[in-house]
């Protein structure tokens, strides 16, 4: 079964060459650095999804492919927003994922003493000044990609009164929203983040960390670029949005005392179809009940893909596989699921199961007799070994391997057919059983006991070979079947993104029979339920009552699609 916590192999790495590591290479050549030091900078609003993966492998695979290191830092500059418990399970999925900071997490919270003595280095220079005007006064000075800006009238403040006005917001004199402290840069640059940019706000609140000792926070783009410097970062790996603000980073740098000059360098965001990867609508499909919770299997958070089953493996894969470019593009939620599927091909344990059972009543088999089958555990895996599985008189099979009036192309069980149960007998259906209502409701058959363990010394060869669980052995299990979460692949873009959720993303099948190897499988893995697809055992479970996610189908129409692509 898939248990998932190695670390992806040094140098193994298919996205090798792409034009970061270039970039990182050169300066290594060059001599500009010694040591590469990059950093995962999480904001700690949410959990982590699948985008995260894409930047935490870029982050990390670079300093291991480097010999150099990657920071975890905490961006934890805005208290109304960020909670301890994201705090936590972000550090919980990047080791999940197979990635480690060594001793190096840091928060951009450790930094405020000294981003505060920055900013009042600015203003000194003349570079800051404190503003009265409201947001939206602000918000309409700023001018648009076509007007330039206005100044504000609070711009030519002396450097005195900035610095008495920026002391007295940080000892909590006035109200959130009352002043803020700007860069003073240029308001008609045609580069908006330099119109002045806000550095501090004032916000009364609590901070995870730093408790009351503040009330002004710093803005992203002032914390950011400083804690990158005072942490010595070589390169400052990000997703494409930032790119318009680089000028900005680049202006701190240089106005800055500070002990270091980071490279900020852009990637593509990664998007995937059928997916939303924007923290502020996740949270919101948590709040509003629309899913169990941020581990929901349907989530492309990394808690979620874990609890559906995705193996850590499969999900790195799947971003080495989308590579790193310059330009945004979307990738096909089947490329996802088939790096998963790759991996636990390879790796997950075949298992029986009976999503919808149809009882098979084998009348020529001796009442009471029970045989070990002995059947295998991997195909793809010799070392997986085999186990036993019993056999009885009476068996669940998957209802939908029978019709009672076949078409031409249902070569599966039918009256008077025969078809192979797996590893065990060839039987062939005599008699099917009603109820009142005319349902089907049991098969008779026979069985052909010369076929023992799947083969006819006769040569005979069924056309179909079904699963089945003994009656007596099985055990009751709720099955969840997952179905994207939204209805189109570019959720939203008819407008309204909550009319595109898809009301049939989860179907419940509570009354699953499980062989009962399964009842005692430790939550979290993932094996192959024969025929039907992958499944993991959710955290739902409790003892006599396990839950199963369905992790994936076995068709993978994207590798499909794919070999056709390739032969057109
Ligand atoms: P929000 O959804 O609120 O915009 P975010 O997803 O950008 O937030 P952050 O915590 O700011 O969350 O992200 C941390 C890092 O992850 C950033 O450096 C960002 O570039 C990167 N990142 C976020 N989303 C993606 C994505 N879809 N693809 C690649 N990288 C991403
Ligand atoms: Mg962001």
């Amino acid at each position: 079964m898939t248990t998932e916590t190695s670390t992806p192999p040094a140098g193994a790495a298919p996205e090798r060459g792409d034009f970061i590591r270039e970039i990182v290479a050169a300066d290594l050549r060059d001599g500009k650095h010694k040591t590469i030091v990059t950093r995962f900078p999480p904001e700690p609003n949410g959990y982590l999804h699948i985008g995260h993966v894409k930047a935490i492998s870029i982050n990390f695979g670079i300093a291991r492919d480097f010999g150099g290191r990657c920071h975890l830092r905490f961006d934890d500059t805005n208290p109304t927003k960020e909670e301890q418990e994201y705090i936590d399970h972000i550090q919980e999925d990047i080791h999940w994922l197979g990635f480690d900071w060594g001793g190096h997490l840091y928060y951009a919270s450790d930094y405020f003493e000294q981003l505060y003595q920055w900013a009042v280095y600015l203003i000194k220079a003349g570079k800051a000044y404190v503003d009265d005007l409201t947001a939206d006064e602000i918000r309409e000075h700023r001018g648009t990609l076509t007007e330039p800006g206005r100044h504000s009238p609070f711009r030519d403040r002396s450097i005195e009164e900035n610095l008495d006005l920026f002391e007295r917001m940080r000892a909590g004199e006035f109200p959130d929203g009352a002043r803020v402290l700007r860069a003073r840069i240029d308001m008609s640059s045609p580069n908006i983040n330099l119109r002045d940019p806000v550095l501090y706000r004032i916000l009364h609140a609590d901070h995870p960390r730093t408790g009351d000792a503040w009330c002004i926070y710093p803005m992203y783009d002032f914390a950011h670029g400083q804690s990158d410097a005072i942490e010595g970062i070589t390169h400052s790996l990000c997703s494409l949005e930032f790119e318009i603000h680089r000028p900005l980073y680049d202006w701190f740098i240089e106005n800055l005392p500070v002990p270091a000059r980071p490279r900020q360098i852009e990637f593509a965001r990664l998007n995937v179809t059928y997916t939303v990867l924007s923290k502020r609508v996740l949270l919101r499909l948590v709040n509003d009940g629309f899913v169990r919770g941020w581990n929901d299997p349907r989530m492309p958070t990394i808690a979620g893909m874990r609890r559906r089953g995705f193996p850590a493996e499969g999900l790195r894969d799947f971003v080495a596989g989308v590579g790193v470019a310059k330009a945004d593009n979307v990738i096909e939620f089947g490329q996802l699921e088939h790096a998963v599927r790759d991996v636990l091909n390879r790796t997950a344990l075949r298992r029986f199961a009976v999503l919808d059972p149809l009882k098979v009543v084998i009348e020529n088999y001796p009442e009471g007799q029970v045989e070990e089958m002995e059947v295998v555990n991997n195909p793809e895996d010799p070392s997986a070994g085999t186990r036993k599985v019993p056999f009885r008189r009476e068996l669940w099979i998957e209802r939908e391997d029978f019709m009672e009036e076949p078409p031409a192309k249902f070569f599966r069980l039918a009256p008077g057919r025969e078809v192979r149960l797996r590893s065990a007998y060839f039987v062939t259906c005599t008699r099917v059983v009603k109820d009142a209502a005319g349902e089907v409701v049991e098969l008779r058959c026979t069985y052909d006991p010369a076929t023992r363990g799947g083969d006819s010394p006769d040569g005979r060869k069924p056309k179909a070979t079904l699963h089945w669980i003994s009656a007596a052995h099985a055990t009751t299990a709720e099955v969840r079947l997952y179905d994207h979460l939204f209805t189109r692949p570019d959720p939203g873009a008819g407008g309204d993104l909550f009319a595109d959720l898809n009301p049939n993303s989860e179907t419940v099948l509570p009354g699953c029979q499980v062989e009962p190897t399964l009842a005692d499988m430790p939550a979290g893995e993932t094996v192959q339920f024969e025929r039907l697809g992958y499944f993991c055992l959710d955290s739902d479970s409790t003892p006599g009552h396990p839950v199963f996610n369905r992790t994936l189908t076995l068709k993978d129409t994207w590798a499909k699609l794919q070999a056709q692509g390739r032969q057109g």
